[in-house]
């Protein structure tokens, strides 16, 4: 199994080479082909799976079809339950964007708000937030959902645990319907799916 046979395109394929990746992980093999389909997901994945590559390879992909970002807007975000998470996904869509010519950011709370409201202006076709600072920052006017394509839940039990789901609900009510939607989460536990129910249409399931 290689990641061309997956269908993602050169400039991608050389960032992936370039990590020095032979082939893709298990959950890459399961979700790359899903999320380029379109489909939403649900998938069980630890960390070290590599999950992070699993949705962000084909997130790119999709986002290098369809109308460059207007300022202040953003196709596809990516909610994380802590800042470290947050930029350690950033850093991954840097590094497996750095071939294309896609605008990335990423915000989380604790530190000023001024620069993310500068940085947001240009638009973002992949934002990485955690939900307090998100809702922050929307509530200034500096982001808008017009342009919204896809979501991305990552580590969802996490955020449950950690007392987010009212902040979760609050995105979702800003959200397009019409969207891609995709959750990972270390287990399937009744929550998690009751979550999935009001978020998620249709959805594959995969477990690593
Ligand atoms: P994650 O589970 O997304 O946190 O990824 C865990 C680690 O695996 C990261 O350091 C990635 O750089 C690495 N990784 C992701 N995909 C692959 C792959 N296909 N081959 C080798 N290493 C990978």
């Amino acid at each position: 199994m290689s990641f061309a046979s997956l269908g993602l395109s050169a400039p991608l394929l050389s960032a992936v080479a370039e990590q020095g990746y032979d082939q893709p992980s298990p959950i890459q093999q399961q979700a790359i082909p899903l999320v380029l389909s379109g489909q939403d997901l649900m998938a069980a994945a630890q960390t070290g799976t590599g999950k992070t590559a699993g949705f962000t390879l084909p997130l790119l992909e999709r986002l290098m079809q369809g109308e460059p970002v207007k300022p202040n807007q953003v196709r596809a975000l990516v909610l994380t339950p802590t800042r470290e998470l947050a930029a350690q996904v950033a850093e991954s869509v840097a590094i497996y964007g750095r071939h294309l010519p896609l605008k990335s950011a990423v915000v989380f709370g604790g530190v000023k708000i001024n620069p993310q409201m500068m940085q947001l202006r240009r638009g973002a076709d992949i934002l990485v937030a955690t939900p307090g600072r998100l809702l922050d920052l929307h509530k200034q006017n500096a982001v808008r959902f017009n342009q919204l394509e896809m979501l991305v839940l990552d580590e969802a039990d996490r955020m449950l645990d950690m007392g987010f789901i009212h902040d979760i609900r609050r995105i979702l009510a800003l959200l397009p319907m019409k969207r891609q939607t995709l959750m990972f989460s270390a287990t399937f536990s009744d929550p998690i799916r009751a979550l999935a129910k009001t978020l998620l249409h249709q959805p594959q399931e995969i477990s690593v």
